[in-house]
């Protein structure tokens, strides 16, 4: 039985959803673009091109909050044909889980290391006997929900009655 892992990092929130938003300036001698949001063409100076379609500056809102997305940022996020803001998003869908050795919150979008179905922040990910720190790739073993290296795990082997003690 191989019970070593290799220590894989991810992002918290998986898939990036983010999409950029373009604000450009209609040409006036080129035909007026039709509006994604309101199918009307688009008279005015300025539009917004996300999602590889054309929007007034009104229409491209949040489906959540209704705050025009062409100026919060100049990013919005999509899920289940929903367009939202960063805001809304991240209160929606940012599913935030807890770091199993500090215990604290990990913010939605930061880089996590994952063992089993314990969520780590990148700095807490490492040996809790030794403190070895590991990198993507490293291999490590994982005992009664313990982080271990290599060393540890086959000293605690080696020795009877093994029963590691956190810290
Ligand atoms: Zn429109
Ligand atoms: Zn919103
Ligand atoms: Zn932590
Ligand atoms: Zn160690």
């Amino acid at each position: 039985m191989n019970n070593w892992r290799n220590a894989v990092s991810e992002r918290r929130v998986e898939g990036q959803r983010e999409r950029g938003i373009q604000m450009l300036s209609v040409q006036p001698d080129t035909k007026p673009k039709g509006c994604a949001g309101c199918n009307r063409k688009i008279k005015d100076r300025y539009l917004l091109k996300a999602l590889d379609k054309y929007w007034h500056e009104d229409c491209l809102k949040c489906a959540c909050c209704d705050c025009r997305l062409g100026e919060v940022g100049s990013t919005l996020y999509t899920k289940a044909n929903l367009i939202l803001c960063r805001r809304d998003y991240l209160r929606l869908f940012g599913v935030t889980g807890n770091c199993a050795a500090c215990s604290k919150l990990i913010p939605a979008f930061e880089m996590v290391m994952r063992a089993k179905e314990n969520v780590y922040h990148l700095d807490c990910f490492a040996c809790q006997l030794c403190n070895q720190r590991f990198c993507v790739g490293d291999k490590f073993f994982l005992k009664n929900n313990m982080i271990l290296c290599q060393t540890d795990y086959e000293e605690g082997l080696m020795k009877e009655g093994y029963a590691p003690q956190v810290r």
